[in-house]
């Protein structure tokens, strides 16, 4: 290993990915942190996470970046439930007309700004809300390999979707 200038990115989505929702809640286990933060009083949902998602995720060959609407707050209510240092934050640009055009294509709102700030680095991404037009859009705009890789936001990340991110990252 060279330093994680060399590593691949991997844009981590929060909601479905680590916070799994849509099926019966009485499905779900809750995992009780050490950590007694604050913010599972105002989410609830972070009682979701499964701690080891943060072995898991820093085994992976790449540079973890969370790529989420809970931007920094990623940092404040989930690095420390996975055991993970405080990482990288992509900030959304405001809505412009080139969002809502990329909406009536059917783009994911966060594509475009993911591929400026992959900034031709090889990247995964790993989100509940990925299509193919996504992923069509990237092969053609992205001058580096990428890897989309859409999880069902029912289950979170499974070991399955581990096998594929680490098969990918290693030949990467
Ligand atoms: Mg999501």
């Amino acid at each position: 290993m060279t330093g994680s200038g060399q590593l691949p990115l991997l844009f981590l989505d929060v909601d479905g990915p680590l916070i799994p929702f849509g099926a019966p809640a009485d499905q779900y286990p809750i995992y009780r942190s050490r950590l007694d933060l604050p913010a599972i009083g105002s989410n609830p949902l972070l009682a979701r996470v499964n701690p080891g998602h943060g072995l898991r995720l820093s085994a992976l060959p790449c540079e973890l970046v969370w790529a989420t609407t809970w931007t920094s707050d990623a940092n404040e209510c989930l690095s420390p439930r996975l055991g993970l240092p405080p990482l990288p934050v992509v900030d959304w640009p405001e809505p412009s007309d080139l969002d809502e055009q990329d909406a009536r294509d059917g783009l994911h709102w966060k594509t475009r700004t993911l591929v400026n700030w992959a900034a031709r680095r090889p990247f995964a991404w790993v989100d509940d809300e990925i299509t193919d037009i996504d992923r069509h859009w990237v092969h053609t705009c992205h001058a580096a390999p990428a890897l989309l890789h859409r999880v069902d936001p029912r289950q979170g990340i499974t070991e399955a979707d581990y096998t594929t991110l680490g098969e990918w990252l290693h030949r990467v």
